[in-house]
């Protein structure tokens, strides 16, 4: 299947059952995902909207996107994750539509939908991060907003997002992430105007190595989330 890594599929795979311990190598994600949602929550407020997650995995931003009262909607082309997002919202009481799909065959019957589309820590697993960000603004609506996050390029995230977490805190088992495929926030910047979505903002997910602490500041060295928007009319 074109612009979906297999092995990268796999890989996710192979930890599915471990996606909602928060100590297991899912811990960054836990840990970071009150602040990309507090983030989110800030530029647009997700109640009674409709929401697209893209690379959900198991659910834990949609998971905190339905808590906030948006209407969910989560892709992955994972099944065993797809099957533990959908066993956890019964725990967690809730209800989003789980499917499996990539961006790109979504985008074909589902143009225009979404007031939300997020697209977090995914971009770096997949061959041509161009295309997805294409069908993100398709699957958007006019004037809805995109939220993309992933790693920056350079040696700072070489030392802390693959050889900290990986080789020396062992927060991510080794080769979770390839330096090849992280992405600066200019490349991200380009794509998206190739795409015809705007940047609005932009802020950086800083991991401090000695209190082990996420945090949301100006620096974009490493880990990033930023807020696209697709113009109300398209020239
Ligand atoms: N967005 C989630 C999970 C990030 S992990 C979060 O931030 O909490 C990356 C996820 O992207 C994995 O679940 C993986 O299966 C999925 N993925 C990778 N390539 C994909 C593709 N081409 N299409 C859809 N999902 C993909």
């Amino acid at each position: 299947m074109d612009n979906v890594d297999e092995l990268e599929i796999r890989k996710f795979e192979a930890l599915a059952a471990r996606w909602w311990d928060p100590d297991s190598e899912f811990k960054p994600l836990h840990e970071i995902n009150p602040l990309r949602m507090g983030y989110i929550s800030r530029t647009v407020n997700p109640a009674g909207k409709k929401v697209l997650d893209i690379g959900c995995g198991g659910g834990i931003l949609a998971e905190a996107m339905a808590h906030h009262g948006a209407d969910v909607t989560a892709i992955d082309m994972a099944d065993a994750s797809l099957s533990v997002a959908r066993l956890h919202q019964l725990e967690s009481k809730l209800e989003i539509d789980y499917q499996k799909s990539s961006a790109e065959q979504y985008a074909q019957d589902h143009r225009e939908e979404f007031d939300i589309v997020t697209c977090l820590e995914m971009l770096e697993h997949v061959p041509e991060p161009a295309k997805v960000i294409q069908a993100c603004h398709d699957l958007v609506k006019p004037g809805g907003t995109v939220f993309f996050s992933t790693i920056n390029r350079n040696p700072k995230s070489y030392l802390f997002a693959i050889v900290g977490a990986e080789y020396i805190l062992n927060l991510l088992p080794r080769g979770t992430h390839d330096y090849a495929r992280f992405i600066k926030p200019s490349e991200l910047a380009a794509f998206s105007r190739d795409s015809k979505l705007d940047l609005q903002d932009q802020i950086g997910m800083a991991y401090n190595p000695l209190t082990r602490k996420y945090s949301l500041e100006k620096n974009v060295d490493v880990n990033y989330i930023a807020c696209y928007t697709r113009p109300e009319t398209q020239t």
